[in-house]
């Protein structure tokens, strides 16, 4: 978030076709809940949904395509979450990486489908948002949260076009005066 060390998330690639919906949910998700920019492994198409909803809903957020993950992880001059359900326990390491972050990027590896070994060698923390099997999605969500301790939420949107109005029931909508 603005005036902090940045958070990135990289997506590890899944396969042609597959798994699309969730990489931008992912990419949304980290947009949403703090994190200020989203690397994806070989997916246009997931960069394209999550340029439009910021350039409409505001930012600021990137998105970057890559080829590899391997020199992003290499390269990063930081710390690294690796999220996964064979952690620690994030209710036992939260604190730790808090501290890290208050003076360091944080880049935080979500997977897709298995995982390379050298991703949890790589890591800093492997971290479990639970120690059972569930989703990328979910786990991205649970740990941003814990990361901010509730901070993401009062986020504020630079360049927004469009701001929901929140209501009791119905939908509200207006456009954003620049
Ligand atoms: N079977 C894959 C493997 O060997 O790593 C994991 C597939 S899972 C659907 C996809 C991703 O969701 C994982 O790589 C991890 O990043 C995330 N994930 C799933 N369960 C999790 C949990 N309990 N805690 C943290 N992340 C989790």
């Amino acid at each position: 978030m603005q005036g902090e060390p940045e958070v990135v998330i990289l997506r590890l690639g899944h396969r042609p076709g597959r798994d699309e919906r969730m990489t931008t949910h992912v990419g949304l998700t980290g947009r949403a809940l703090g994190a200020d920019r989203v690397i994806l492994v070989d997916t246009e198409s997931s960069k394209d949904t999550i340029e439009d909803i910021t350039g409409r809903f505001g930012g600021p957020y990137e998105v970057e395509v890559v080829s590899s993950h391997r020199p992003v992880i290499r390269d990063w001059e930081g710390k690294i979450v690796h999220l996964t359900m064979y952690g620690e326990r994030v209710q036992d390491v939260e604190a730790d990486i808090r501290a890290a972050h208050s003076e360091d990027p944080l880049l935080i590896v979500v997977g897709a489908e298995k995982v390379p070994f050298e991703v949890y060698d790589a890591a800093d923390w492997n971290v479990g948002v639970t120690n059972q099997p569930h989703s990328e999605v979910a786990g991205l969500a649970v740990f941003l949260d814990r990361l901010f301790e509730g901070r993401e939420l009062d986020r504020e949107w630079v360049g927004a076009k469009k701001r929901v109005i929140p209501q009791k029931t119905g939908k509200r909508v207006e456009p954003v005066d620049e």
